[in-house]
């Protein structure tokens, strides 16, 4: 599959949600996102410790990896969490990969996987 078919395939239900979020006034993204934390399953995943519990860092898929909490990769439960097929996540292991803008976007000009 070229560059081009893969940014193309990309335009999906994520990118809907991207662009669906960016026009939201600030208090309603807000919102929004303190919801989705209820939601993220990452707390009862094995790779979630106790730095991220005490960071209280969740949703890794929008915000990122942990901040220099993750030391051990011991599997991820992303691809069962409501989140994903919610919002159209081709990515997991968030926490220690970036987000999946950021998984998708050096996929997508690189040719390669995050590490
Ligand atoms: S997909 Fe993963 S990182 Fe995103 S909310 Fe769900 S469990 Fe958390
Ligand atoms: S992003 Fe995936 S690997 Fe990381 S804590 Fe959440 S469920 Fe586990």
């Amino acid at each position: 599959m070229d560059i081009l078919v893969q940014v193309k395939t990309a335009m999906d239900k994520f990118e809907e949600a991207v662009k669906a979020m960016a026009k939201m006034p600030k208090d309603e993204l807000m919102k929004a996102i303190e919801e989705n934390k209820k939601l993220c399953t990452c707390p009862v995943c094995p790779t979630y410790n106790n730095c991220t519990k005490t960071g209280k860092e969740l949703l890794f898929c929008a915000t990122g990896k942990s901040f220099m909490c993750i030391s051990e990769y011991k599997g991820c439960i992303c691809p069962a969490c409501p989140i994903t097929d919610a919002i159209g996540l081709k990515h997991t292991a968030f926490c220690i990969k970036g987000s999946e803008k950021a998984q998708r976007y050096e996929s997508a000009i690189w040719g390669t996987k995050v590490l």
